[in-house]
């Protein structure tokens, strides 16, 4: 008699064999399949099986993208529904009523004030694209070239997105600081810090000694999410919008990973009521489905037919999965349920930071959360991540990797060069004295990054069912970005998860 082999070891086989095959044919430049070996076969909600069939609670969520987590029922069947109907499924920029159907639904989620004069253009598929496509569109409009962009931002990976994040050189792009607590470049934190970035902004458009031409545009994240998870505060974001109109300069907001509810309001500029110029919008509007568009407000809309083209701008099934997400999203007010659970989250996090002295600072805003991990035996302590009390100027660390990051470390971490991390923007050229040069001194540099530890809490959380991407200057902050839908019991299980993956990975440091 043929002796059969248990079905477990054939599922084990199976998954393995995948795992094999995929690395020995796919790119060296692979990301995420790196750190997070599994094979997913299906997934409902915040749940992921894989194909050895564990099952995983996913709070990476397609980096941002699944506000209403995997397969969700009315996504599910306005899919269908299209399907059935006998529609086209590629139509180039061509109306249709699904395309007309989701642009009705975007627009009645916009921040009044653009909803009304909005133009909207269809970009290929990707976010990187609608970033190239924003740029383009400020660069006609204005008859300028420079931009200004902020430390730690992400905007994608082709070529002029690339050149706007932070880990890029480009000469055509001038580099402002993005506020932070923890680290804050002056050494400061708090809202003295976000006002010192805002004066440094405000220094270098004025001082024709600058070396700063007028720029095309200013493009920023409400929050930023691979440089990791650092929210702009609102009044620096409102500071920003003063200063930039002002000048004639249109605002692009990058929201990207930040909209529809993810940070608790549907687009994140909502929270500082600012209203953008431009706004970059993928991920979540396209219902787990590719989808990128820019929304503009219409006197921008000079640049000539063809300006911005591409095939794939007419995906029908993203466009409907993607209506359905948004109208899913309003009528259940995910935004606000977002806000109140991931204050809550993030309290409980904060709790965990009092019991793991490697816990430099939580951060976050609705589900958009981020645990920096810190090696606190480095130096720096006791006022780390307090508001006011952030690390001297010059007291960043760059890891031995050099900028490479751990693996699957976050986009940011994957396509920044070390420029980035050196040092903090030189004082304000202007005359007048910075605030920040009658401060008290800080009480206490932050201690430096922790990535190794980082890829042990992400590696420990797999094991343990948990899926979390690490993102941030040195990939050394654990990221939560859970659907929107997940159940009270379902964010518990997640932080039990978490806070027994740091305990395990903090024991085994010490062994
Ligand atoms: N902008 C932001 C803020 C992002 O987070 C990302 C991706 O993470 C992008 C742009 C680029 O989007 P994509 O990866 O779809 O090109």
């Amino acid at each position: 008699m043929a002796v059969t082999e248990p079905a477990s070891a054939v599922v084990a086989a199976a998954h393995e064999g995948i795992l094999r095959r995929q690395s020995a044919r796919e790119s060296a430049a692979r990301t995420y399949a790196r750190a997070l070996p599994i094979v997913p076969v299906r997934a409902r909600g915040l749940t992921i099986e894989g194909a050895d069939g564990r099952r995983y609670l996913d709070c990476l969520s397609g980096a941002g993208t699944l506000a209403l987590g995997h397969n969700h029922p009315v996504v599910l069947e306005a899919i269908r529904r299209v399907l059935d109907s006998g529609a086209p499924l590629h139509v180039l920029d061509l109306a249709t009523p699904v395309k007309d159907g989701f642009t009705t639904e975007l627009f009645r989620t916009l921040p009044p004030g653009l909803a009304d004069r909005a133009r909207i253009q269809f970009c290929g598929p990707a976010g990187t694209d609608a970033v190239e496509a924003a740029l383009k569109l400020v660069r006609t409009a204005t008859g300028r070239e420079d931009l200004l962009a902020f430390t730690g931002a992400y905007h994608g990976m082709t070529a002029g997105a690339l050149a706007a994040s932070g880990g890029a050189r480009d000469v055509r792009v001038a580099r402002l600081p993005f506020p932070q607590d923890y680290r804050c470049p002056f050494g400061v934190g708090g809202a003295r810090g976000a006002e010192l970035a805002a004066r440094w902004a405000e220094s270098l458009l004025d001082d024709d000694k600058s070396g700063v031409p007028a720029p095309a545009g200013m493009i920023l994240e409400p929050v930023q999410g691979e440089g990791g998870v650092i929210p702009a505060p609102d009044d620096w974001l409102r500071r920003m919008r003063e200063i930039t109109a002002a000048r004639g300069i249109p605002l692009i907001a990058d929201e990207v990973q930040t909209g529809v509810g993810r940070t608790g309001t549907f687009w994140a500029v909502e929270h500082s009521g600012v209203v953008p110029d431009v706004m970059v919008l993928s991920k979540a509007i396209g219902g787990s489905l590719p989808l990128a568009v820019v929304v503009y407000r219409d006197d921008l809309d000079v640049w000539p037919p063809g300006a911005h083209a591409g095939t794939f701008r007419g995906n029908q099934l993203a466009m409907a999965a993607g209506a359905a997400t948004l109208a899913y999203v309003r009528e259940n007010r995910l935004a606000e349920r977002a806000a109140a659970l991931g204050a809550r989250m993030i309290a409980q996090l904060r709790a965990l930071a009092a019991e793991f002295p490697c816990v430099g600072e939580v951060r976050g805003r609705g589900l958009m959360m981020g645990v920096e991990l810190v090696d606190p035996g480095a130096g720096g302590g006791a006022g780390a991540g307090v508001p006011g009390h952030g690390g001297a100027p010059g007291s960043r660390t760059v890891p031995a990797h050099g900028g490479i990051p751990a693996q699957g470390g976050g986009a940011l971490a994957r396509g920044r060069d070390t420029a980035l991390e050196t040092a903090p923007p030189p004082p304000p050229p202007s005359a007048s004295a910075p605030p920040s040069a009658s401060a008290p001194p800080s009480a206490s540099a932050p201690s430096p990054p922790a990535p190794e530890l980082a890829v042990a809490v992400q590696r420990e959380c797999l094991r343990r069912g948990l899926i979390v991407e690490l993102g941030g200057r040195d990939a050394s902050v654990v990221r939560l970005l859970p659907p929107l839908t997940i159940t009270d019991e379902q964010a518990a299980a997640i932080l039990d998860r978490l806070a027994d993956a740091l305990a395990a990975a903090v024991r085994s440091r010490h062994e």
